[in-house]
């Protein structure tokens, strides 16, 4: 194919301009704040579309959250998976119009229809838990924008892996054994070839004579079956003496999203035996914590056990008014922390199951907060479903809470000094408010400006209008937001120093031994409290490894860098616990345009489906072998495995003669249309071309035609 060749001088300077797109890139990432620019910027209300108050309300805490605002804004995540993603796309999107755009009032039917098709309670147009939407729409922007995070492996795993390695040497010497005794005569079952399905047997007679062939799909035992009786019994004695079989350990990984990074927290769950004494502690991620309105004698516990200070006593005349419904009951939003972390007994229904007494036993139960999200989100558990939606019951009870609030009290001493949790100080930017019943209340939210802690507006559906924050902080909270405050601005200074420093000593210019980095790494310099490691997941596949250069993915998330400046990042920002960092060459000759076998197996069914269909019809066919193409389709497949095969180069050598005419044999190839076979080759390599001549694509044509009438199509491979 003919390309446009360009001369050198363009050619470098189209490569200077875009290493000096790169500076100015981090640097914006780094530096600019574009959002809250404008005076009015933010402001914008949500029609109701029927009772959808829950998701207006919930969307605008979404909306203003700082980190989300600043990630979501870009097309980083847009372009992830294109078309596959409509909730992602349609988020991005109304940020985008709330802080970029003109308009005052939005109607968010796109993300109503999203979260209709992922969850089916918000089918219709009631009233429902603005909970239970946070956590549908974070869910799945969570799927959607997640990456693997290869881990290493941990000392167990590589001890297992020894063994497994050891087992496999010994097997293989075991099998060129098995050969020899296959070469002096002896009937023996060899298995031609393992695949997903089963084994292809081949069953040989004393002389090595073949006597059947098996094909079809056989499981392990079947090939065991094909055994001659006289040779079983051997061969059970032989199975006795076998070890037991070890496997290799799979590969250790984590997903990551940029909604796990912003939201998710860790709780520590430690729980005692009552009866033997065994303690058991687990780590469980968060995205939320739902904390009870604590009943009085819960409230006296969590003073006692916690040393927790005690919500202000209602006098005399306070509580009467309570009783006769004229106000509302008070506690504090401290008190619901400290009495989550307060000890539980689980007696009766709540029995635990000790894993050293192997029943169900009187356990005692304490949680406590291990690790601190950057944005946490507290969740009073106000609506009690017990008696089902309709007849549940809602407490009206005031949670007092403040703007700003340290953290610390709440952590598990063993994780106080843990690096995430270096600061502990939070501040309120929204809160999500229920008003009325359970059936027929209303929700309202107020959000604050991102860059002025003073300016807090009220969002009621369509209408917004700023109001103080002592009248904010008086309402009845149902969800609220807050934010951990941000570190210094000396770390990004100081990055934005280093690669500065490395940029202008190369004078902006492009050297092959340049990295390219994730761009999501300079965005949490920018928008995280916690940064973590130095790590470039977003530019993996679903499976692990490196996306293809030209990947749109890679082209959006990736900015380009000196050497310098990554050993620089790498010596401050590398953890060992987090494995090696793929480090991306910017240009790479050794790379394979894929280096996942995986996601080619995937491109080669979609590629192949698409180019096979009515759109892409050709002049001239092409032979390919049957051989080679019954491999292919065993490979090619929507969704692999990792064990997937690749069928190798396309040999047509073995349709042709010494003089390059076609054979007769017409079973031995299957012919492809000019775009299926340019892939093929392209991608697997061989040759040579071999056209299938124009008589017996006549042939071929008035058969497809009687097979598309008989409806049987084939899913790939041949036309
Ligand atoms: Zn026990
Ligand atoms: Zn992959």
């Amino acid at each position: 194919m003919d390309t446009e060749e360009s001369s050198p001088e363009e050619n470098v300077k189209e490569k200077e301009s875009e290493v000096k797109e790169s500076a100015k890139r981090i640097h914006d990432v780094l530096f600019e704040d574009f959002s809250w620019e404008k005076e009015n910027s933010g402001l914008v209300g949500f029609r109701n579309l029927g009772d959808t108050c829950y998701m207006n309300s919930t969307l605008q805490c979404l909306v203003h959250c700082p980190p989300l605002v600043g990630l979501f804004c870009s097309s980083e995540f847009d372009v992830d998976r294109p078309g596959k993603a409509p909730l992602v796309h349609d988020f991005s999107k109304l940020l985008r119009n709330v802080w970029q755009g003109n308009r005052r009032v939005l109607a968010p039917q796109d993300i109503l229809r999203d979260v209709m098709k992922l969850n089916d309670v918000f089918l219709g147009y009631q009233q429902q838990d603005a909970q239970e939407l946070l956590l549908c729409i974070l869910g799945n922007l969570d799927d959607m924008t997640q990456r693997v995070l290869p881990l290493p492996p941990t000392k167990k795993d590589l001890k297992i892996l020894a063994k497994f390695e050891e087992q496999e040497r010994k097997e293989q010497e075991g099998k060129d054994q098995e050969m020899e005794s296959l070469v002096i005569g002896a009937t023996v079952t060899i298995v031609t070839e393992v695949n997903e399905k089963g084994r292809y047997g081949v069953k040989l007679n004393k002389v090595g004579k073949c006597i059947s062939l098996r094909a079809q799909n056989l499981v392990p035992e079947d090939v065991e079956n094909c055994k001659e009786d006289e040779d079983m019994e051997e061969e059970e004695n032989k199975k006795k003496e076998k070890p037991k079989k070890l496997s290799r350990p799979p590969p250790r990984k984590a997903f990551r999203s940029p909604i796990t990074d912003i939201f998710s927290g860790c709780l520590r769950n430690e729980t005692e035996c009552l009866e033997c004494g065994h303690v058991s502690k687990v780590l469980n991620n968060f995205q939320d914590l739902s904390l009870p309105i604590p009943g009085s004698e819960m409230v006296d516990r969590t003073v006692e056990e916690r040393k927790a200070t005690p919500p202000p006593r209602q006098g005399l005349f306070g509580s009467l008014l309570t009783a006769v419904g004229l106000t509302n009951s008070q506690t504090t939003l401290d008190i619901c922390l400290h009495s989550f972390c307060t000890s539980e007994e689980l007696i009766d229904s709540e029995k635990y199951h000790c894993e050293k007494c192997k029943r169900k036993v009187n356990a005692k139960k304490v949680m406590s907060i291990a690790l601190l999200p950057d944005v946490l989100v507290l969740h009073i558990k106000r609506f009690n479903y017990h008696a089902g939606f309709w007849g549940g019951s809602k407490k009206t009870t005031l949670v007092d809470f403040e703007a700003t609030m340290d953290m610390r009290s709440y952590l598990h001493p063993d994780f106080v000094d843990h690096d995430q949790n270096e600061n502990s100080e939070f501040e309120l930017y929204g809160l999500v408010r229920h008003n009325g019943s359970l059936s027929g209340g209303h929700y309202v939210a107020y959000c604050r400006r991102p860059d002025d802690a003073e300016k807090w507006y009220c969002f009621d559906d369509r209408s917004v209008y700023d109001i103080p924050l002592s009248k904010v902080l008086q309402k009845e909270a149902y969800l609220l937001f807050y934010c951990r405050r941000t570190k210094s601005d000396s770390i990004r200074q100081q990055v934005w120093n280093v690669l500065d420093k490395n940029l202008n000593d190369c004078n902006y210019k492009d050297s092959p031994d340049d990295i390219l980095i994730s761009s999501y790494f300079f965005r949490k310099l920018k928008h995280y409290c916690h940064i973590g490691p130095l790590d470039n997941h977003r530019l993996l596949c679903p499976h692990g490894k490196i996306l293809p250069v030209d990947d749109k993915r890679f082209v959006e998330n990736s900015v380009r860098i000196p050497l310098k400046s990554w050993k620089a990042l790498e010596h401050k920002f590398k953890s060992p616990e987090k494995g090696e960092i793929p480090i991306i060459k910017c240009i790479d000759k050794d790379r394979p345009k894929f280096d996942c076998i995986q996601c080619q197996s995937q491109q080669d069914y979609q590629s192949v489906s698409r180019y096979m269909s009515d759109k892409y019809k050709t002049e001239n066919f092409y032979c390919i072998p049957s051989g080679w193409a019954e491999k292919w389709r065993e490979f090619a497949d929507p969704f692999p495995t990792p064990r997937v095969k690749p069928p190798g180069e396309i040999d047509n050598s073995i349709l042709i003669d010494s003089e390059g005419n076609l054979l007769q044999d017409s079973d031995a190839y299957i012919p492809v249309n000019e775009y299926v076979w340019k892939y093929l080759i392209g991608v697997h390599g061989g040759g040579p071309e071999v056209l299938v001549p124009k008589r017996k694509r006549e042939a071929q044509r008035r058969k497809e035609s009687s097979e598309h009438e008989a409806e049987n199509e084939e899913e790939s491979g041949g036309t």
